[in-house]
């Protein structure tokens, strides 16, 4: 089959793009490598064996006609491209925005007209601020005030859910909507935010461990190669179209309890600092204080379940900064 990945270039996009490799699929890739680079798919174009099925294209989704060709290529889609990581976010207002919104529309107006199917990836943050858990797919969301710009993160990836589910409803197109948590494993860059890359490089180089706020705020993370073998499943299974499903882990974990099993495990001489959530972020800034899925909808339906712990995903990443010099 040939497959179209929105964002390949990017951490999660890669790790798919390897996983159809593996199975003998054409891969196509779409990507502007604003947050994304070609040295996630290095080690794929070295193979000789991927080198005539992954084809890759330096380019915006908002370029219509060549997303016009890429999907009528394809038989399935995969929408990854987005702006992502909340430090990207609050850098970058309105660059986000566009691409959250006017990239989905295209690539939904696309997939409907060549009748393609597609997997929409979305976002734990469409929660927004609740603290009770597990969260569910039908639970209600609550964001803060719009001077908050993080929330127009959620917001853009909502307004991308109404868009697939309204062409599920009137056109029947087969469009899967996928919320993920806190997606995390090698290849995943620091630069943009994300918590473990950036405290495990501060473990190995060992600086002190940057934990915002008072580091009571929790997450649960996901293993990069569970979520995309859930993706590869899902767009497979004719049940899973017209649905919002969790792809989460089951290990809450606070970000201080995760920063010192971060120097355990890479034995750094690092020091925990704490630093107020405005001097990292700003006055207009709100965290999430807790985040954990309920994955029973995408067990019953795929028999999904987070298989890597995070003491082995911690070990895959911390290997994995090891050999780079960059450790971001
Ligand atoms: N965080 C932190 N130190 C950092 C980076 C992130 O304490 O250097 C915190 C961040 O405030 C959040 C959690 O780690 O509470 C997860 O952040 P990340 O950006 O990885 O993902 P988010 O869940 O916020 O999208």
């Amino acid at each position: 089959m040939r497959i179209l990945i929105t964002g390949g270039a990017g951490f999660i996009g890669s790790h798919l793009a390897e996983a159809y490799l593996e199975n003998g699929n054409e891969v196509y890739i779409i990507d502007n490598l604003s947050t994304g680079s070609l040295d996630n798919l290095a080690h794929l174009k070295e193979r000789s064996a991927y080198q005539k099925r992954l084809f890759v294209h330096v380019d915006s989704i908002l370029n219509r006609d060549v997303m016009l060709e890429l999907v009528g290529t394809c038989d399935i889609v995969h929408h990854l491209a987005a702006a992502v990581g909340v430090e990207f976010i609050l850098d970058h207002p309105m660059e986000s925005i566009t691409t959250n919104i006017q990239g989905t529309e295209v690539v939904l107006e696309l997939c409907n007209k060549f009748k393609k199917r597609v997997l929409i990836a979305s976002t734990s943050e469409v929660y927004g601020k609740h603290t009770h858990a597990p969260l569910v797919e039908t639970d209600n969301i609550i964001y803060g005030p719009s001077s908050k710009f993080r929330w127009s993160y959620a917001a853009s990836k909502l307004m991308d859910e109404f868009m697939a589910l309204a062409y599920y409803r009137t056109t029947g197109l087969k469009v899967c909507i996928v919320r993920l948590f806190n997606t995390v494993g090698p290849r995943q860059t620091g630069a943009y935010g994300m918590v473990i890359p950036r405290l495990v490089g501060q473990a190995l180089r060992n600086e002190p461990l940057t934990v915002y706020g008072d580091g009571n705020q929790t997450r649960t993370f996901t293993y990069v190669k569970d979520v995309v073998g859930a993706f590869v499943r899902l767009v497979e299974n004719e049940d899973a179209f017209g649905q919002v499903l969790n792809i989460g882990g089951i290990e809450e974990i606070s970000i201080l309890a995760l920063a010192r099993r971060i120097i355990a495990a890479c034995d750094s001489s690092s020091e925990i600092q704490f630093i107020p959530y405005d001097k990292a972020f700003g006055k207009d800034f709100e965290d999430m204080q807790r985040r954990v899925p309920g994955i029973d909808k995408i067990q019953n339906l795929i028999g999904f379940t987070p298989e890597t712990s995070l003491d082995v995903i911690l070990s895959k990443v911390t290997n994995y900064l090891r050999k780079r010099t960059d450790t971001v």
